[in-house]
């Protein structure tokens, strides 16, 4: 039995399943990843000042190219690729307690996945909010405020700082949100980790979370992970075809 046929078991057996989605699942819909052989802290690692909230509050400069950077940001036109129907498909056999993701992009929703089960823990793009007040708005509408001629848009209720509402290194995750990112990890069967490096933290920790309380732990991604050895399978295919192939599995 291959690696595919043995995680579609897993799958298949398992009452609930929190699904933990990375970058790796948006590369195919041409959103760059951050760590892998063409990511976007690989090729230029001073990009990743720019994901530093110290440096956002500092630099009216690194602001400045922040806003153009979410304006040009592929996001705006990328569509759902075949791993993001699948999740789609695992949900609707009944199986998907929560769809925990590390992106921004919103391409879960985009595809047809509930958005009441879609648990952004970084936060997403598709708002902007003020680091004084709080307040969101829709990014659309400060990016059109960008367009027009306002290349730092003040928060237009107190003047504010504003920011995607997305997490930034040096910034603290929504403790609400994370609360309900820790609780699907805990109350699963297994824990299915999908295009993520398994890198960066808390969220990587959602594995150890979900195998201390008696989930079992899938990881598909590209590349080696360092929660491989505490996995139940290991697949390491491309996530574009292998997502769909596992759910035809399961779902057959
Ligand atoms: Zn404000």
């Amino acid at each position: 039995m291959d690696q595919l046929e043995r995680a579609a078991r897993r799958v298949a057996a398992a009452g609930t399943v929190t699904v933990l989605t990375g970058a790796g699942i948006s590369t195919d819909s041409g959103i760059p990843d951050f760590r892998g052989p063409n990511g976007v802290w690989t090729k230029n690692p001073a990009a990743e000042r720019m994901f530093t909230l110290q440096a956002y509050l500092t630099d009216p400069e690194l602001r400045r190219r922040s806003w153009q950077d979410r304006a040009d940001h592929a996001a705006w036109t990328a569509q759902p690729n075949a791993g993001h129907r699948a999740l789609v498909e695992l949900e609707r056999s009944g199986r998907m307690g929560a769809l925990v993701t590390q992106n921004i992009d919103g391409l879960h929703q985009a595809a047809g996945s509930s958005p009441e089960r879609v648990i952004e823990v970084h936060g997403t793009l598709h708002a902007a909010q003020c680091l004084s007040c709080g307040a969101r708005s829709p990014m659309r509408v400060v990016l059109a405020r960008v367009a027009a001629g306002e290349p730092d848009p003040p928060c237009e209720l107190c003047g504010g700082l504003l920011k995607s509402a997305t997490i930034s290194f040096g910034q603290a995750l929504d403790p609400r949100v994370w609360r309900t990112a820790v609780r699907a990890a805990q109350t699963c069967d297994l824990l299915l980790v999908a295009g993520s490096s398994l890198q960066v933290h808390p969220v990587a920790s959602l594995c150890d979370v979900a195998v201390g309380a008696g989930a079992r732990l899938l990881i598909m991604n590209a590349e080696a992970t360092p929660y491989d050895g505490l996995a139940d399978v290991v697949v390491r295919e491309p996530l574009a075809e292998a997502l769909p192939a596992l759910v035809e599995l399961v779902v057959a």
